[in-house]
Protein backbone atom coordinates (compact mmCIF):
# COMPACT_ATOMS: atom_id res chain seq x y z
CA UNK A 1 0.00 0.00 0.00
CA UNK A 2 1.05 3.80 -0.30
CA UNK A 3 1.87 5.77 2.74
CA UNK A 4 3.19 8.96 3.54
CA UNK A 5 6.51 8.15 6.41
CA UNK A 6 8.58 10.65 8.32
CA UNK A 7 11.60 8.58 7.34
CA UNK A 8 14.41 9.76 9.37
CA UNK A 9 15.14 12.79 11.24
CA UNK A 10 15.61 16.01 10.82
CA UNK A 11 13.60 19.10 8.79
CA UNK A 12 11.49 17.24 5.80
CA UNK A 13 12.35 14.02 5.27
CA UNK A 14 8.58 13.24 4.53
CA UNK A 15 8.06 10.73 1.21
CA UNK A 16 4.96 8.82 0.04
CA UNK A 17 6.63 5.06 -0.38
CA UNK A 18 5.24 1.71 -1.11
CA UNK A 19 4.70 -0.14 2.36
CA UNK A 20 3.85 -3.78 3.29
CA UNK A 21 -0.25 -4.07 3.89
CA UNK A 22 -0.28 -4.37 7.84
CA UNK A 23 -1.27 -7.26 9.37
CA UNK A 24 -3.06 -7.92 12.53
CA UNK A 25 -1.18 -9.15 15.68
CA UNK A 26 -3.09 -10.90 18.96
CA UNK A 27 -5.58 -8.16 20.01
CA UNK A 28 -5.38 -6.12 16.95
CA UNK A 29 -7.65 -4.62 14.22
CA UNK A 30 -6.89 -3.48 10.93
CA UNK A 31 -8.68 -0.88 9.64
CA UNK A 32 -9.36 0.50 5.74
CA UNK A 33 -8.97 4.62 5.94
CA UNK A 34 -11.59 6.25 4.37
CA UNK A 35 -10.02 10.03 5.37
CA UNK A 36 -7.79 11.39 7.39
CA UNK A 37 -6.98 14.72 8.26
CA UNK A 38 -3.84 17.33 8.28
CA UNK A 39 -3.24 18.11 11.86
CA UNK A 40 -1.11 21.34 12.66
CA UNK A 41 1.27 18.84 14.36
CA UNK A 42 1.98 17.11 11.11
CA UNK A 43 3.16 20.09 10.17
CA UNK A 44 5.40 20.36 12.61
CA UNK A 45 6.57 17.07 12.37
CA UNK A 46 7.38 17.73 8.94
CA UNK A 47 9.28 20.78 10.17
CA UNK A 48 10.70 18.32 12.79
CA UNK A 49 9.14 20.81 15.59
CA UNK A 50 7.41 18.13 17.14
CA UNK A 51 9.23 14.75 17.42
CA UNK A 52 8.37 11.22 16.27
CA UNK A 53 10.46 8.32 15.88
CA UNK A 54 11.02 7.20 12.34
CA UNK A 55 10.65 5.91 10.08
CA UNK A 56 6.86 6.00 10.93
CA UNK A 57 3.53 6.56 8.59
CA UNK A 58 2.28 10.12 10.13
CA UNK A 59 -1.65 10.88 10.43
CA UNK A 60 -3.85 10.31 13.42
CA UNK A 61 -7.11 12.23 12.73
CA UNK A 62 -8.77 9.30 10.52
CA UNK A 63 -11.67 7.19 10.45
CA UNK A 64 -12.58 4.22 8.14
CA UNK A 65 -13.97 0.73 8.68
CA UNK A 66 -12.67 -2.65 9.71
CA UNK A 67 -10.72 -4.39 7.36
CA UNK A 68 -8.83 -7.72 9.30
CA UNK A 69 -9.24 -8.66 13.26
CA UNK A 70 -7.07 -10.50 14.54
CA UNK A 71 -7.13 -13.55 17.10
CA UNK A 72 -8.52 -12.70 20.10
CA UNK A 73 -9.98 -9.14 19.38
CA UNK A 74 -13.59 -9.71 20.00
CA UNK A 75 -14.93 -6.22 19.89
CA UNK A 76 -14.71 -5.42 16.23
CA UNK A 77 -16.22 -7.02 13.09
CA UNK A 78 -15.17 -6.63 9.62
CA UNK A 79 -17.65 -3.51 7.58
CA UNK A 80 -17.24 -1.59 11.14
CA UNK A 81 -17.38 2.11 10.93
CA UNK A 82 -14.83 3.29 13.47
CA UNK A 83 -12.09 5.72 14.45
CA UNK A 84 -9.22 5.56 16.82
CA UNK A 85 -8.51 7.56 19.67
CA UNK A 86 -4.47 9.07 19.62
CA UNK A 87 -2.85 7.54 22.26
CA UNK A 88 -1.74 3.71 21.29
CA UNK A 89 -0.17 2.92 24.75
CA UNK A 90 0.90 3.84 28.15
CA UNK A 91 2.84 2.31 30.98
CA UNK A 92 -0.50 2.07 32.98
CA UNK A 93 1.54 2.49 36.00
CA UNK A 94 2.77 6.08 36.39
CA UNK A 95 0.70 8.32 38.69
CA UNK A 96 -0.40 10.07 35.82
CA UNK A 97 -1.53 7.05 34.03
CA UNK A 98 -3.40 5.98 37.36
CA UNK A 99 -5.37 9.30 37.38
CA UNK A 100 -6.58 8.85 34.17
CA UNK A 101 -4.15 11.57 32.72
CA UNK A 102 -3.09 8.82 29.79
CA UNK A 103 -2.24 12.12 27.76
CA UNK A 104 0.66 12.52 30.07
CA UNK A 105 2.50 9.46 30.73
CA UNK A 106 6.16 9.85 29.69
CA UNK A 107 5.85 6.53 27.97
CA UNK A 108 2.64 7.08 25.76
CA UNK A 109 3.01 6.18 22.51
CA UNK A 110 0.90 7.39 19.85
CA UNK A 111 -0.68 6.95 16.53
CA UNK A 112 0.77 8.21 13.77
CA UNK A 113 4.25 9.34 16.36
CA UNK A 114 5.45 6.10 17.05
CA UNK A 115 2.98 3.82 15.67
CA UNK A 116 2.03 3.78 11.92
CA UNK A 117 -1.17 6.17 11.62
CA UNK A 118 -3.61 7.12 8.82
CA UNK A 119 -1.86 8.93 5.91
CA UNK A 120 -2.21 5.15 4.34
CA UNK A 121 -4.50 2.50 2.88
CA UNK A 122 -4.63 0.59 6.13
CA UNK A 123 -3.51 0.99 10.10
CA UNK A 124 -2.99 -1.62 12.93
CA UNK A 125 -4.25 -0.53 16.17
CA UNK A 126 -4.85 -3.00 19.59
CA UNK A 127 -8.89 -3.27 19.14
CA UNK A 128 -9.41 -1.22 22.50
CA UNK A 129 -7.67 2.55 20.23
CA UNK A 130 -11.05 2.25 18.59
CA UNK A 131 -14.75 3.97 19.23
CA UNK A 132 -17.94 3.07 16.83
CA UNK A 133 -18.85 5.58 15.08
CA UNK A 134 -22.53 6.59 15.33
CA UNK A 135 -24.85 5.73 11.95
CA UNK A 136 -25.00 9.45 11.63
CA UNK A 137 -21.64 10.30 11.83
CA UNK A 138 -20.04 10.38 8.17
CA UNK A 139 -16.56 9.36 7.75
CA UNK A 140 -15.53 13.13 7.02
CA UNK A 141 -16.99 14.37 10.34
CA UNK A 142 -15.38 11.54 12.04
CA UNK A 143 -11.81 11.82 10.97
CA UNK A 144 -12.62 15.06 13.14
CA UNK A 145 -12.52 13.46 16.07
CA UNK A 146 -9.53 13.65 17.14
CA UNK A 147 -8.81 17.12 17.32
CA UNK A 148 -12.19 17.85 18.96
CA UNK A 149 -11.52 15.68 21.67
CA UNK A 150 -8.33 17.86 21.99
CA UNK A 151 -10.61 20.32 22.45
CA UNK A 152 -13.25 18.52 24.62
CA UNK A 153 -10.33 17.85 26.58
CA UNK A 154 -8.84 21.63 27.23
CA UNK A 155 -12.40 23.26 26.88
CA UNK A 156 -14.65 20.88 28.77
CA UNK A 157 -12.45 18.77 31.31
CA UNK A 158 -9.58 21.42 31.59
CA UNK A 159 -10.97 25.34 31.90
CA UNK A 160 -14.66 24.38 32.47
CA UNK A 161 -16.51 27.68 31.10
CA UNK A 162 -19.60 28.11 32.91
CA UNK A 163 -23.02 28.48 31.31
CA UNK A 164 -23.26 32.15 30.35
CA UNK A 165 -20.14 33.02 30.68
CA UNK A 166 -17.59 34.93 27.74
CA UNK A 167 -15.14 33.14 26.19
CA UNK A 168 -13.11 34.64 23.48
CA UNK A 169 -11.01 32.47 20.91
CA UNK A 170 -8.04 33.81 19.20
CA UNK A 171 -7.26 31.92 15.86
CA UNK A 172 -10.29 30.82 13.74
CA UNK A 173 -8.62 27.62 12.49
CA UNK A 174 -10.42 24.19 12.86
CA UNK A 175 -9.14 23.64 16.38
CA UNK A 176 -9.93 27.66 17.14
CA UNK A 177 -13.60 26.33 15.66
CA UNK A 178 -13.67 23.21 17.64
CA UNK A 179 -13.30 24.94 20.76
CA UNK A 180 -15.33 27.78 20.10
CA UNK A 181 -18.18 25.20 19.83
CA UNK A 182 -17.34 23.10 22.17
CA UNK A 183 -17.62 26.43 24.66
CA UNK A 184 -20.54 27.49 23.25
CA UNK A 185 -22.17 23.64 23.85
CA UNK A 186 -21.15 24.29 27.81
CA UNK A 187 -23.61 27.55 26.98
CA UNK A 188 -20.72 29.93 27.24
CA UNK A 189 -21.12 32.86 24.51
CA UNK A 190 -18.16 33.48 21.91
CA UNK A 191 -15.76 36.06 20.22
CA UNK A 192 -13.48 34.71 17.74
CA UNK A 193 -10.64 36.55 17.45
CA UNK A 194 -8.32 36.58 13.98
CA UNK A 195 -5.90 38.77 11.73
CA UNK A 196 -6.57 40.03 7.84
CA UNK A 197 -5.21 36.56 6.51
CA UNK A 198 -8.16 34.76 8.08
CA UNK A 199 -10.90 36.03 5.91
CA UNK A 200 -12.06 32.69 4.59
CA UNK A 201 -12.11 31.11 8.16
CA UNK A 202 -14.31 34.23 9.44
CA UNK A 203 -17.22 33.06 6.89
CA UNK A 204 -16.64 29.31 8.15
CA UNK A 205 -17.16 31.08 11.82
CA UNK A 206 -20.30 32.45 10.35
CA UNK A 207 -21.67 29.29 8.78
CA UNK A 208 -21.12 27.85 11.68
CA UNK A 209 -22.99 30.65 13.79
CA UNK A 210 -20.39 33.23 15.07
CA UNK A 211 -21.02 36.55 14.74
CA UNK A 212 -18.96 37.80 17.23
CA UNK A 213 -15.81 38.17 15.10
CA UNK A 214 -12.92 40.54 15.76
CA UNK A 215 -9.96 41.39 13.13
CA UNK A 216 -7.16 41.73 15.34
CA UNK A 217 -5.72 44.23 12.53
CA UNK A 218 -8.27 46.00 12.24
CA UNK A 219 -9.30 46.72 15.86
CA UNK A 220 -7.55 46.60 18.50
CA UNK A 221 -8.69 43.34 20.45
CA UNK A 222 -9.73 44.23 23.90
CA UNK A 223 -11.40 47.04 22.86
CA UNK A 224 -13.46 45.43 20.31
CA UNK A 225 -14.20 42.58 22.49
CA UNK A 226 -15.06 44.58 25.12
CA UNK A 227 -17.10 46.75 22.41
CA UNK A 228 -19.39 43.10 21.22
CA UNK A 229 -19.52 42.07 24.40
CA UNK A 230 -21.10 45.13 26.17
CA UNK A 231 -18.09 45.87 28.42
CA UNK A 232 -17.95 42.02 29.60
CA UNK A 233 -14.10 41.13 29.74
CA UNK A 234 -14.07 37.35 29.03
CA UNK A 235 -13.91 34.58 31.68
CA UNK A 236 -11.94 32.43 29.52
CA UNK A 237 -9.54 33.41 26.60
CA UNK A 238 -8.41 30.35 24.93
CA UNK A 239 -4.95 30.85 22.38
CA UNK A 240 -5.56 28.24 19.58
CA UNK A 241 -3.57 30.22 16.64
CA UNK A 242 -0.19 28.81 17.97
CA UNK A 243 1.14 32.26 15.87
CA UNK A 244 3.63 35.05 17.49
CA UNK A 245 1.66 37.93 18.91
CA UNK A 246 -1.38 35.70 19.61
CA UNK A 247 -0.37 34.51 23.19
CA UNK A 248 0.63 38.42 24.25
CA UNK A 249 -2.75 39.27 22.92
CA UNK A 250 -4.59 36.89 24.77
CA UNK A 251 -2.80 37.94 28.17
CA UNK A 252 -3.91 41.29 27.46
CA UNK A 253 -7.35 40.01 26.80
CA UNK A 254 -7.57 38.31 29.98
CA UNK A 255 -9.00 39.95 33.06
CA UNK A 256 -7.06 40.11 36.39
CA UNK A 257 -7.96 36.72 37.76
CA UNK A 258 -8.78 35.56 34.10
CA UNK A 259 -8.09 32.27 32.54
CA UNK A 260 -5.88 31.79 29.54
CA UNK A 261 -6.01 28.25 27.65
CA UNK A 262 -3.11 27.41 25.49
CA UNK A 263 -4.33 24.80 22.88
CA UNK A 264 -1.89 26.24 20.06
CA UNK A 265 1.66 24.94 19.08
CA UNK A 266 4.25 27.36 18.17
CA UNK A 267 6.92 25.10 17.16
CA UNK A 268 9.40 27.47 18.93
CA UNK A 269 9.59 30.10 22.23
CA UNK A 270 7.35 33.71 21.46
CA UNK A 271 7.40 36.34 22.89
CA UNK A 272 4.52 37.62 25.69
CA UNK A 273 4.67 39.40 28.36
CA UNK A 274 5.04 37.36 31.84
CA UNK A 275 3.88 40.55 33.72
CA UNK A 276 0.47 40.52 32.84
CA UNK A 277 0.14 37.02 34.34
CA UNK A 278 1.48 38.10 37.10
CA UNK A 279 -0.33 41.55 37.51
CA UNK A 280 -3.81 40.16 36.48
CA UNK A 281 -3.03 37.13 38.51
CA UNK A 282 -4.03 35.28 35.66
CA UNK A 283 -4.02 31.38 35.06
CA UNK A 284 -2.04 29.86 32.18
CA UNK A 285 -3.30 26.26 31.57
CA UNK A 286 -1.50 24.18 29.30
CA UNK A 287 -3.70 21.49 27.10
CA UNK A 288 -1.80 18.37 25.11
CA UNK A 289 -3.69 15.82 23.04
CA UNK A 290 -6.33 14.24 24.77
CA UNK A 291 -7.81 11.97 27.56
CA UNK A 292 -9.52 8.18 26.85
CA UNK A 293 -12.86 10.30 28.29
CA UNK A 294 -12.61 12.86 25.51
CA UNK A 295 -13.28 11.05 22.86
CA UNK A 296 -17.08 9.60 23.87
CA UNK A 297 -17.82 13.21 25.22
CA UNK A 298 -16.06 14.53 21.26
CA UNK A 299 -18.53 11.74 19.20
CA UNK A 300 -21.56 12.59 21.18
CA UNK A 301 -21.12 16.07 20.39
CA UNK A 302 -21.01 15.53 16.58
CA UNK A 303 -23.49 13.19 16.71
CA UNK A 304 -25.98 15.27 18.53
CA UNK A 305 -24.97 18.06 16.39
CA UNK A 306 -24.11 20.74 19.19
CA UNK A 307 -20.62 20.54 17.75
CA UNK A 308 -20.36 20.41 13.59
CA UNK A 309 -16.96 19.30 12.36
CA UNK A 310 -18.38 18.21 8.61
CA UNK A 311 -18.31 21.98 7.62
CA UNK A 312 -15.12 22.33 8.46
CA UNK A 313 -13.59 20.53 5.95
CA UNK A 314 -12.75 22.61 3.24
CA UNK A 315 -11.20 20.20 0.68
CA UNK A 316 -10.52 16.41 0.19
CA UNK A 317 -7.61 15.25 -1.91
CA UNK A 318 -6.09 11.74 -2.82
CA UNK A 319 -2.82 10.83 -0.45
CA UNK A 320 -0.61 11.25 -3.69
CA UNK A 321 -1.14 14.67 -3.55
CA UNK A 322 -0.42 15.48 0.00
CA UNK A 323 2.43 18.12 -0.93
CA UNK A 324 0.02 20.49 -2.38
CA UNK A 325 -1.97 19.96 0.26
CA UNK A 326 0.62 19.93 3.27
CA UNK A 327 1.63 23.44 1.00
CA UNK A 328 -2.01 24.84 1.65
CA UNK A 329 -2.84 23.47 5.18
CA UNK A 330 0.48 26.18 5.91
CA UNK A 331 -1.63 29.22 4.06
CA UNK A 332 -4.51 29.28 6.42
CA UNK A 333 -7.05 29.57 3.82
CA UNK A 334 -8.71 26.35 4.56
CA UNK A 335 -10.29 24.61 7.06
CA UNK A 336 -9.47 21.24 7.59
CA UNK A 337 -7.80 19.29 4.56
CA UNK A 338 -8.04 15.47 4.76
CA UNK A 339 -5.85 12.58 2.51
CA UNK A 340 -7.68 10.26 1.05
CA UNK A 341 -5.90 7.05 0.13
CA UNK A 342 -5.55 6.51 -3.50
CA UNK A 343 -6.35 3.56 -5.12
ZN1 LIG B 1 -4.41 16.45 15.45
ZN1 LIG C 1 2.10 6.12 32.61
Amino acid sequence: MKALLKVAEGPGHLELREVPDPVPGPGQVVVKVSATGICGSDLHIQDDEYKVVPPVVIGHETAGTVAAVGAGATHWRPGDRVTSRTTISTCGRCDLCRSGRTNLCPERRFLGGHVDGGFAEYFVVPEASLLALPAQVSFEAAAVTEPLACCVHGVLELAQPAAGSLVAVSGPGPIGLLCAQAARAAGASIVVLGTSADDARFALARRLGFDLLVDVQRHDPVEAVQHLASGRAPDLVIEAAGAAGSLDQCLRLAPRGGTVLQIGLYGKPVPASMDTLVLKELRLLGSFSSTPTAWPHALELIASGAVQTEPLVTSKRPLTQWQEAFADARRKAEGKILLVPSS
